[in-house]
């Protein structure tokens, strides 16, 4: 070598360096022994989100490679961060022995691949996974340019559930989120294309771009066919072109993720346009149906109402409420089950009682079919199959059941007998996490196996007895026989002692020595070199039997997959009608009458969260209303209720409770009422409250206003709607007039029924001219002074709002509420405009110190300034918030106008 400083990289970097630049999009985790080690940028990017040490190793074209690394044992949690962080992570493993490697030369690197790629739609870990939420990964489809055809499919990997549908580029945010998916895949031209682009910014980094080939159209029946080993779909049901084009995209990129693995996924099930009532995003926010508004599953109705057992079953609730139904029948069947289960009070604590102890087969599956399983997940298969053969007796000879209960039944008596035998024989009692070390098939299980154990816990007996031999024949009662993993067994003296060991020449002849350290020498013999290789070769040969063992087990798992995946779907529905059963029963829930009418009547409704809420916090009983908006009398579209009543009174509350009871009865629940009767709804729309959307530029106004464009462009005759307080962001006048036209467009466009709340009492007089629509309001009572809110709906119309007394409780500053009221009594005495002399304008303090400072001889009859003749002339209630600063500035100007 010359002075030339090489500069090429170590054959492991080189290697580093080529995996790396085939996942450019993706953290790489290098496997390095028992650590997942970051270079690069990688270890810049992660030592920062993790918090973990940023170190160097090596140099790379003269600089140094900077370095972090996690243990493998506790890769799950920094994975769970990391994906939690937007990333994408590409778990690279060594993929071959380094003995073999090291024959090949001694300075040839193992051989590594990457074997996963973990993005946040298709993790199936249980730390990774909350139990109670499915984890859909999406795709989506669009055949045939900008206005072509469109469907997504989706599917929970950790749980093999699989689902199609056709969607269009309206509603494309709404079906989208009424499945809220962890990933959404879409083709590139899709992604960019600008029509779709307020809809993609709005999923965020959710959404994954990926080549268009993916959604390729023409392959796409062939590629599903070869994926589930079928020569034709036309067992699977009939799939448009779009939708198979949607199934087979996303399982490209199962395929991308999961490299060998093949997920066992059930058939795709088809969900026909229209089956489930539309909620737009808007709507199912500010209903809280899964979330929060702080999109916490706290707080939501699925909180309120989730009393499974299972995580299964709350999957599976969490499903049926995010999509209601639309079907009559299929409606029935939900409740049916309910039903039976409400009658059947033993069965239910019974089977509620064995859920308890039922773990999660359908992800345990998914991890053993994915060649990602433990032990524990055969363990969990196992004693899953028995609590389901306890469920299944509780069920048998049941001649009474509901189909969906009786479907539950039979799918768990096809559970196969011999893969429960056969894990309860093999597997032990309690099993480690990992099958690496074995330890977790039974004793007696397997002969051979129990003889290797045998031998090897037998020869580690014998070496114990060893010790004890040398140490008599030497008379070194401290003699040791130790072991590591470079010289294997060996026998441990201290320096003074090892004469003992070469004392005689039979002595001499039988301790070789091995090794000598500062203060101690090593020695072995020939009886102890077999013991070891006889140890080492049955401890091998155990842990081969107990790996072969597993793949066996494995395999029959997974062979019954379709069987299990059934059984657990049966169980997790099962889990649902008790739950939801039990509920019913405890809260006095009751059975909605649901058919095609366009009926609204609930009778005593209950708004399920406040009134949990309350009853938490010990804070009075809830009080139920009824609501009533079917055709009145011969008409053929919906009524509207015109609700007016005092802050605080409850109306956003029975608003949202009605819209909530239409989505308990369509998800198949019972719902908080006496007795209700639902004619199916198809859309659901609400605007209630008021928020900015200041990231895309609209302030709170506009957003009200897109908001309420979309509800009178879009509902139909079968739709709900729900408005409260349109037309409070702006001036009184404009906010009025809108809100008018809004409620006469409902009625004689829209013809749905729907619930309007307002502070605007002057819109009841519109009960006069619109046939459907009904003023209802919420009663009060006045006592000493105080106001007290009795939450009653009633028919009729509110005397007012008592903003100021809720705005005393509150606690604005006393002298805000003594003027406030000043103020309104002004108002209300004025000429039926609001009152607005300038007398009154200048006798507010603010007004009139601004006056006695600038104008000279102030008079409150006759305005002797220009500002004070424009001021005269305003009119504050016509003025929006933006105009009102204007008009400061102008006044301002005339004023220095005068001074200057
Ligand atoms: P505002 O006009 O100020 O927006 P609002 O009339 O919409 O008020 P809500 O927000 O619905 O009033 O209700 C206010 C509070 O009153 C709720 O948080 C709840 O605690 C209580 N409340 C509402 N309805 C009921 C009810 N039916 N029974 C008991 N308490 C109720």
């Amino acid at each position: 070598m010359t002075g030339v400083k090489d500069t090429s990289p170590t054959p492991m970097m080189a290697q580093y360096i080529e995996i790396k630049a085939a996942n450019p999009d993706c953290l790489l985790f290098y496997r390095m022994g028992d650590f997942y080690e970051l270079f690069f940028d990688d270890a810049v990017e992660a030592s920062r989100a993790l918090g973990i040490a940023l170190t160097k190793r090596g140099k790379h074209l003269g600089d140094d490679i900077p370095m972090a690394g996690v243990p493998i044992h506790a890769a799950d949690d920094y994975l769970q961060k990391l994906i939690g962080l937007g990333h994408r992570v590409a778990v690279c493993e060594q993929i071959e022995d380094p003995a073999e490697a090291k024959k090949r030369g001694a300075k040839s690197v193992v051989r590594r691949d990457v074997v996963r790629l973990v993005t946040p739609g298709t993790i199936t870990e249980e730390t990774l996974l909350e139990p109670g939420r499915p984890n859909w990964l999406m795709g989506l489809a669009r055949l045939g340019g900008a206005q072509g055809a469109m469907a997504l499919a989706w599917t929970d990997l950790s749980t093999g559930d699989f689902r199609i549908a056709e969607t269009a580029a309206d509603r494309l945010l709404t079906d989208i989120l009424a499945v809220e998916p962890s990933e959404l895949v879409v083709a590139d031209a899709v992604f960019h294309d600008p029509a779709l682009k307020p809809a993609f910014d709005r999923l965020g980094r959710l959404v994954r771009p990926e080549p268009a080939s993916l959604f390729e159209g023409t392959t796409a029946e062939e590629r599903l066919c070869r994926f589930y080993g079928v020569a034709t779909l036309a067992g699977f049901g009939d799939f448009s072109r779009v939708e198979l084009a949607a199934a087979a995209g996303l399982l490209a990129y199962v395929g991308k993720t999961q490299l060998a693995s093949r997920p066992a996924l059930s058939r795709p099930q088809r969900m026909a346009a229209g089956s489930v009532m539309l909620i737009d995003p808007a709507t199912r926010a500010s209903l809280e149906i899964t979330r929060s508004t702080a999109g916490k599953r706290q707080g939501s109705l699925l909180a309120a109402i989730d009393r499974t057992v299972t995580g299964a079953g709350s999957r599976l609730l969490a499903v049926r409420l995010a999509a209601p139904l639309t079907d009559v029948g299929a409606i029935a069947g939900r409740q049916d089950a309910v039903a039976a289960l409400v009658e059947a009070g033993e069965l239910r604590r019974a089977v509620r009682a064995s859920f308890k102890t039922l773990p999660d087969i359908e992800r345990a599956l998914s991890r053993l079919s994915l060649g990602r399983g433990g032990p524990r997940d055969l363990l969990a298969i196992a004693s899953g199959l028995d609590v389901a053969a306890e469920i299944g007796a509780l069920l048998d000879g049941r001649d009474d059941l509901p189909a969906e209960l009786a479907v539950a039944r039979d799918r768990l008596r096809a559970l196969p007998p011999a893969v429960a035998r056969n894990l309860d024989r093999v597997l032990a009692d309690e099993v480690p996490l990992l099958k690496r070390d074995g330890g977790f098939v039974r004793e007696g299980a397997i002969p051979a196996l129990d003889e290797a154990r045998a031998l090897r816990d037998q020869s580690r007996r014998v070496i114990a007895g060893l010790q004890a031999t040398y140490a008599e024949e030497t008379g070194v009662r401290s003699l040791k026989i130790k072991h590591n993993n470079v010289l294997g067994y060996f026998i441990e003296v201290t320096d003074a002692q090892a004469a003992a060991l070469n004392g005689t020449e039979d002595l001499r002849a039988r301790f070789i020595h091995r090794q000598s350290l500062a203060n101690c020498m090593r020695f072995s013999t020939v009886e102890l070199g077999d013991l070891e290789s006889r140890i080492a070769g049955a401890a091998s040969d155990a842990l081969r039997l107990e790996l072969e063992a597993f793949d066996d087990l494995c395999a029959s798992v997974v062979d019954a997959s379709e069987a299990l995946q059934a059984a657990a779907g049966a169980l997790a529905a099962l889990d649902v009608g008790a739950a939801l059963a039990d509920l019913a029963v405890a809260e006095n829930w009751c059975r909605p009458q649901v058919d095609d009418s366009l009926a609204f009547f609930v009778e005593c409704g209950r708004h399920p969260v406040v009134e949990a809420a309350l009853k938490a916090a010990h804070a009075g009983p809830f009080v139920a209303n009824d609501c009533d908006l079917s055709p009145p009398g011969a008409e053929t579209a919906g009524a509207i209720w015109l609700l007016t009543g005092p802050n605080m009174g409850g109306k956003s509350t029975f608003l949202r409770q009605n819209a909530l009871i239409a989505v308990l009865a369509q998800a198949g629940c019972f719902v908080p009422a006496t007795s209700a009767h639902i004619g199916i709804v198809d859309r659901l729309f609400s605007r209630v409250g008021a928020s900015d959307d200041l990231a895309e530029g609209r302030s709170t106004f506009m957003v009200e206003m897109v908001e309420a464009a979309a509800i009178l462009n879009q509902a139909g005759m079968r739709a709900l709607v729900i408005l409260d307080e349109i037309g409070r962001g702006t001036a009184t006048y404009d906010g009025l007039s809108i809100a008018f036209a809004a409620v006469e467009h409902l009625h004689e466009v829209n013809g749905c029924r729907a619930l309007f709340a307002t502070h605007f009492h002057e819109m009841t007089a519109l009960s006069k001219r619109l046939g459907r629509l009904k003023n209802a309001t919420i009663r009060v009572k006045e006592w000493e002074g105080e106001v007290v809110f009795l939450h009653e709906v009633k028919p009729g119309v509110a005397d007012r709002s008592y903003g100021i007394q809720v705005a005393r409780l509150a606690g604005l500053p006393g002298a805000v509420i003594e003027r406030a009221r000043q103020v309104l009594a002004e108002l209300e005495r004025g000429d039926g405009q609001g009152g607005r002399p300038a007398a009154f304008v200048d006798d507010l303090p603010l007004f009139s110190a601004v006056l006695r400072r600038h104008a000279p001889e102030p008079t409150q009859t006759s305005p002797s300034s220009p500002a004070l003749e424009a001021l005269a002339a305003l009119d504050p209630d016509a003025l929006a918030p933006r105009e009102a600063l204007e008009v400061l500035y102008r006044l301002k100007g005339l004023l220095s106008g005068r001074g200057g």
